[in-house]
């Protein structure tokens, strides 16, 4: 086998050691005051807290979450509207843990919505007494990390506002690129903003009548057209009126939305497949189960992963541009903006790497599947003559897993008591030498666990992910440049810096292979392109000119 062998011990492991990588460790958590946006040719400075946007502290951190749920058929519907949505939220709840909200509709007036927003978790937020107050045939829920404003009970989701034609109600994830120009000409129209967020924004510039003017009443569909013209990315939209949701994604399809449907009450496939049943299902639009059940009504949001525990099935993505309408009648497409012709799809390819929950389905396969293939192509690319591979639970099992097939045949033994988040893998042997235990571990505190190097001889690091070096301009925040480890070091010097024996990152190349190998689609399709800006520095669209943070 090619790759590192077992070589002798290249560092003492003692208790000075182990002081040593804590004190380290703290680099990590070193924040840098000032790196305000510079434009360069796939160079970026950047400050350390966002300009002008609200304070937000840095670190790699999850973006939102949003939900929607309306029920088919003769209103009063039998859907428990409130509790699909609370149950479709915690099953989103990882992309987000500030805040969160619900906004429902009874479907009769378009004045009244039921509301109630709060910070912190799901299970705290949404208490008995809110959820009896949460009546209604629909409604949208969000669950909030800040990226464009500060953590404050007046930026929690769904927002909601009055307009002339009744109340709107929107929940948003993503980031406006133009978040500048779009704040300006909407200020220019006569409308106040009470906040920095993005989402009031949209909610605001949904209000606007289109340029072609409107003829019989609001036409909406019109209106989130002209949205999507005026702001390309980054965006996945839940939009309530009194009686319908619109479900949005933005024209480069980089933030994830699906849809799916709920099924009636005793219904073969909703109440009696085992979780793996439901996956088969799920991947395979052949199966019978369920798919000629009628709807008793439908959701979307941005994972899948959740429609299991609500008795729904997934249907599709929503696709890039599209605008879904959502009603008591069922869904369907009501307008496709595109985007520029010489533009492909850039869907976050970090969701596949770390956002996603592995059980939710992206681009016809499992988020699970596609970091299993990116630990065997890793595997290929850096092979270490190991005798276990493990993980540090649970994010980096799939990775874990497809490297030890591909280099050792056998399954991953796991190392409980660890906590990370990332990507990144490594093999380590105990002080024997003969005792072999090997790690996975994941992310942009990984090197938190590297304490763990201290009880061992041997060390090699694998990250499932390419070193990540530029910052993100569409809904994650990302640490600045100054912070990302892999701008200083390369992996080289970082493996010596840890204490590893070597260290080596997936390559973008191996990412987009193994992210397509699954993939029924391709990029010469005109669908299936990812965005790969944070590791490459070449943004989807071009950087727009009025970056702000
Ligand atoms: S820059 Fe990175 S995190 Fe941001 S959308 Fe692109 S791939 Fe995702």
């Amino acid at each position: 086998m090619d790759g590192p062998t077992r070589p002798s011990p290249c560092h003492s492991q003692t208790d000075a050691l182990n002081d040593e990588l804590k004190e380290r460790l703290t680099m990590s958590d070193t924040h840098v005051d000032s790196c305000r946006c510079d434009k360069t040719q796939g160079e970026v400075k950047m400050r350390s807290k966002r300009f002008g946007r609200g304070a937000v502290e840095s670190g790699l951190t999850h973006e939102c979450g949003v939900f929607g749920a309306i029920g088919t058929g003769d209103w009063p519907t039998q859907v428990d509207v409130a509790q699909v949505i609370c149950l479709g939220l915690v099953a989103l709840q990882h992309r987000g843990q500030e805040s969160a909200g619900i906004v429902t509709s009874e479907g009769k007036s378009a004045r009244i919505f039921n509301s109630h927003k709060g910070m912190g978790l799901i299970n705290n937020i949404f208490n008995d007494e809110a959820m009896k107050k949460l009546k209604g045939n629909l409604g949208i829920g969000h669950t909030r990390y800040s990226t464009s404003a500060a953590s404050e009970e007046v930026n929690c989701q769904p927002f909601v506002v009055h307009t002339a034609h009744g109340a709107l109600a929107v929940a948003h994830n993503g980031e406006l690129v133009n978040c500048s120009s779009l704040r300006k000409m909407v200020l220019g129209r006569g409308v106040g903003l009470s906040t920095h967020s993005d989402s009031e924004l949209i909610t605001q510039a949904l209000c606007l009548n289109p340029p072609e003017g409107e003829t019989n009443g609001p036409d909406w569909p019109a209106r989130i057209n002209h949205l999507m013209r005026l702001a390309p990315l980054s965006y996945s939209l839940v939009i309530m009126l009194k009686d319908k949701i619109y479900a949005v994604r933005d024209p480069y399809g980089n933030r994830p939305l699906c849809l799916g449907k709920i099924l009636p009450l005793g219904s073969s496939y909703a109440y009696k497949q085992s979780s793996a049943q439901h996956a088969a299902v799920l991947m395979n639009g052949s199966a019978k189960n369920g798919l000629d059940d009628k709807a008793e009504g439908w959701v979307v949001s941005s994972e899948s992963c959740g429609f299991l525990s609500i008795g729904a099935r997934y249907v599709r993505e929503v696709l890039p541009g599209e605008i879904v309408e959502m009603s008591r009648h069922g869904i369907r497409t009501v307008d496709v903006v595109e985007r520029p012709a010489d533009k492909q799809q850039a869907f976050c390819i970090f969701e596949y790497v770390y956002f996603a929950r592995a059980d939710s389905i992206f681009e016809g396969q499992m988020v699970y599947s596609a970091r299993l293939q990116c630990g065997r192509m890793l595997a290929r690319e850096s092979p270490v003559d190991a005798d276990i591979v493990s993980s540090v639970p649970e994010s980096g099992t799939a990775a874990a897993h497809g490297y030890a097939r591909q280099v050792i045949g056998y399954l991953t033994s796991f190392c409980p008591g660890l906590h990370s988040r990332d990507r990144d893998m490594f093999t380590v042997r105990d002080k024997s030498g003969s005792n072999p235990c090997p790690y996975c571990i994941f992310h942009s505190d990984w090197l938190s666990c590297w304490s763990a190097i201290g009880f061992f001889l041997w060390v090699h690091i694998r990250i499932a992910s390419p070193p990540l070096k530029y910052p993100c301009y569409m809904g994650i925040n990302i640490p600045t440049r100054e912070e990302l480890i892999a701008n200083k070091m390369d992996s080289n010097k970082l493996a010596e810096h840890v204490g590893a024996d070597s260290l080596e990152y997936l390559s973008v190349e191996g990412l987009v292979s193994a992210v397509h190998y699954n993939m029924k689609t391709t990029p010469s399709d005109g669908v299936g392109g990812h965005c790969t800006a944070c590791l490459t520095g070449e943004y989807p669209g071009g950087l727009p000119d009025d970056v702000d943070w």
